[in-house]
């Protein structure tokens, strides 16, 4: 399967913070994405979902697949943001 490109950014650390490489986006609303590594968390605060991770350790960008949280949700999991 082909994803979109528009999920990427291109791999030339164009905002200069030094982090190089694909970065993935919220398919949603195209926002940043907060992963907490431990728990295999891959969400969107902004749109307030939770997007699931395979075994493989493969994200599933499908908003269809995507778990919608409540706020109070979403904040428990920002405040274990590193
Ligand atoms: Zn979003």
């Amino acid at each position: 399967m082909e994803l979109p490109r528009a999920l990427f950014q291109p791999p030339d650390d164009r905002d200069g913070d030094g982090r190089e490489g694909l970065i993935l986006r919220c398919t949603e609303c195209g926002g940043e994405l907060g992963y907490l590594r431990a728990e295999g968390v891959l969400f969107c605060a902004r749109s307030r979902l939770r997007f699931p991770i395979t075994e493989d350790g493969i994200p599933v960008m499908l908003i269809d697949e995507a778990e919608r949280l409540d706020q109070a949700a979403v904040d428990a999991l920002v405040a274990r943001l590193p």
